[in-house]
Parts: C-alpha cells; sequence; structure tokens
C-alpha cells in the first residue's frame, strides 16, 4: 500500500505475527506449560477480533477478558477453548455465561452463591474459576472465605472448578518480597483444593522464576510487546507502529510560539511540522514539549501542547520532510515503552488508550 491509498491521518500497523511468535516465547519462558492469551480491553487496543484468531491458530486454547460482552464478542472466534471473564459476573448476568459458553471468575462468596444456585436451576455442575485474593486487595476470596469454602462443600454445591487463581500485585519488579508472600498465601489456599489446577503468572510474572510457574500463566502485555523484565533489555518483539502523516510545514521566526498558551518559543528560525493525532486519539497531553517521533531513524522533537486532534513537531534539522511524510510515533525505532516514560505513564495505558480513529492494519 502506498501513502496515496490512505485516507486516514494516522496509520496503527499491527504485526499478528509478532504477537504469535511472542506467545510462544511466553509459554517456552513457562516452561512449554499451557499459556493463556488475555485479551481484554479489545487485546489492549490491538483488536481481539484480529489477535484471538491468530492466537487459536497457533494452538492457544485459554482465553481471558475482563468484561461479559468481550467475551461474547470472540466467543464464536475461539472453539473448544476455555474462555473465562476476569472482573466476575454481575448479578443477573449468570445465564448469558451459560449461554455462550463462557466461564465466569469467582471472586467472591456471592458470586459463588449466585453460581451455585443457577446449578441447582440447571441440574447440572457449572464450570467457574475461583479467584483467590492474595494481595492485590482488588477482588478476589479472602483465605478465610476459602478456608469456609473448603469446610463447607454446600456453598460449592453444582460449582466445577477449573483453576484456583490469583494475580500478582509487583510481579515488574522481581526483587520485590511482595512476590513471595503472594506466593506462599496462594500454596496455601490451593493447599485446601490439592486437586484442582493453578494458575498464577501474568507477563512479568512468568519471569519471576519456577516457582512461579502453573498449570496456567496469564500473559497480556508482553504479547503486545511490552516488556515484562523491566530493567533488562526486552524478550519481546514489538507488535505495532503508530505513524501519522505530516498534514503542513511551515515556517517560523526566532521568537515565535507555538501551540496552545505558547508553550514553546522558537529559538532560531524554525520548521514546524503538524500531523493530525492529539489527546483524543490517546496520544498523551503529558508528552506536551517532551515527546519525540522518529525520521528514518533520526529523532524529531514534539513542540508545544499536544492538542485534541493536531500536534507539532520540530522539523528544522530535516529538510527533506514535508507533507505526507510519515513520523513514527511509536514503533520499532520509537519503543513503547521510551513513549510511556516521557509521558509519565505506563505502557500498558499507551496501548489500552491508542485511538478509535487510528486507520488500523493487521499484518501477518
Ligand atoms: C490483566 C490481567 C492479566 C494480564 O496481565 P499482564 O501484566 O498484562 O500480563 C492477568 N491476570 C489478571 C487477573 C489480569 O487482570
Amino acid at each position: 500500500m502506498t501513502a496515496t491509498d490512505l485516507t486516514s491521518y494516522a496509520i496503527l500497523d499491527i504485526d499478528l505475527g509478532a504477537i504469535v511468535a511472542n506467545w510462544r516465547a511466553l509459554r517456552a519462558a513457562h516452561g512449554g506449560r499451557p499459556t493463556a492469551g488475555v485479551l481484554k480491553a479489545d487485546a489492549y487496543g490491538l483488536g481481539a477480533a484480529h489477535v484471538a484468531p491468530a492466537l487459536h491458530a497457533a494452538g492457544c486454547r485459554h482465553f481471558f477478558v475482563a468484561h461479559l460482552e468481550e467475551a461474547v464478542a470472540i466467543r464464536p472466534l475461539l472453539p473448544e477453548s476455555l474462555l473465562a471473564v476476569l472482573n466476575g459476573p454481575l448479578p443477573g448476568t449468570e445465564p448469558d455465561y451459560l449461554v455462550h459458553g463462557i466461564d465466569p471468575v469467582l471472586g467472591s462468596l456471592p458470586d459463588i452463591a449466585r453460581w451455585t444456585a443457577l446449578a441447582r436451576a440447571t441440574g447440572r455442575a457449572l464450570p467457574a474459576l475461583l479467584h483467590v485474593d492474595t494481595g492485590l486487595a482488588r477482588v478476589g476470596l479472602d483465605p478465610d472465605e476459602v478456608r469456609a469454602l473448603r469446610d463447607t462443600p454446600d456453598m460449592m454445591h453444582g460449582v466445577a472448578p477449573r483453576y484456583v487463581m490469583t494475580h500478582l500485585a509487583a510481579a515488574d519488579v522481581p526483587d520485590d518480597p511482595a512476590n513471595r508472600a503472594q506466593l506462599q498465601r496462594f500454596d496455601a489456599a490451593c493447599a485446601l483444593f490439592p486437586s484442582l489446577p493453578r494458575s498464577l503468572a501474568n507477563s512479568a510474572g512468568i519471569f519471576l522464576g519456577a516457582d512461579f510457574r502453573s498449570d496456567l500463566a496469564r500473559p497480556g502485555a508482553a504479547l503486545y510487546g511490552v516488556n515484562p523484565t523491566p530493567g533488562l533489555a526486552n524478550p519481546m518483539r514489538p507488535v505495532l507502529r503508530l505513524r501519522a502523516r505530516v498534514l503542513q510545514v511551515r515556517d517560523v521566526a526566532a521568537g515565535d510560539t507555538v501551540g496552545y498558551n505558547g508553550t514553546w518559543r522558537a529559538a532560531r528560525p524554525s520548521r514546524i511540522a503538524a500531523v493530525g493525532v492529539g489527546y483524543a486519539d490517546g496520544f498523551p497531553r503529558a508528552l506536551s514539549n517532551r515527546g519525540i517521533a522518529c525520521f528514518d531513524g533520526a529523532p524529531i522533537p514534539l513542540v508545544g501542547r499536544v492538542s485534541m486532534d493536531l500536534t507539532a513537531y520540530d522539523v528544522t534539522d530535516h529538510k527533506a520532510i514535508g507533507p505526507g511524510d510519515w513520523l513514527e510515533l511509536i514503533g520499532p525505532h520509537r519503543d513503547l515503552t521510551a513513549v510511556a516514560d516521557a509521558a509519565g505513564t505506563s505502557a500498558y495505558e499507551i496501548l489500552t488508550n491508542l485511538g478509535r480513529r487510528y486507520q488500523r492494519i493487521w499484518h501477518g
């Protein structure tokens, strides 16, 4: 495809082959054990409807999303696979899980009570995952509740648990003692249900060592190229490239300002290129006067405020850049993590905010 075929201001190229390669690498790092694909938030902004079949074709058979609606949308793409909803079932939605063959992740006693009620009503045992809280303190069963379930089997009557799972709070900080503390609490909870398979590690958790292996890892971010080993070289392949078309290039005089409220002032006669990407596209306003794009391998500084739909770059030192040229805002030459750092946020937030207005092109 040539630039003239394109009608959009910005293109998001997504490399499905790299996502599959990352999944295989994560499975290998998990000792070859089962490894799921986490597809919540539209596969972290990259398109669950495209990522799901690519992972399925590669042999992935376990998938997680956060909302029931996300699961319903991709259920037909994932035959003979576990598809589970991490946030747990909202009261009243339980029958939808049954209809679509989606597993709820039960993270409270009321969740379990409603699931057993549905099991009684349908007269058969219903699959689900049990979520145990081991320190993140968001959703999940407390240790006391887990013990109550073990001691009062009636509470679980009709629930056919597939996995006991928990979620790590600090897996991206390998020396954080919270990791081992959570592992111990998880071991204690699992010991109450010794026959059940376990699911533990997220992306970073896979790299915490053999103790953190389980019957099912649940990586999300690393599939999409986010470094699961912060501080070390990124073992993942880059997956996306965000490029924006230069709309205009103008000359400004020394002393002129660029953008709302004149937060950047030209120190010399300068050439300013405008691109049609802004904070309405999830391009962080925090990158104002801090962002860097890339052209032909060269860094191009972002100048002035990121506005809603437009952003300016100083191309004074790059006479070749003109309207119709493409600046790489994120990609192989402009690492997602570096962009997130410059914006004072996480790569997760950059990904999941990737704008709906970008033209997404899936490769591979
Ligand atoms: C989002 C999420 C994951 C995936 O986490 P990553 O850090 O993106 O790998 C795994 N488990 C749970 C419970 C989650 O919410």
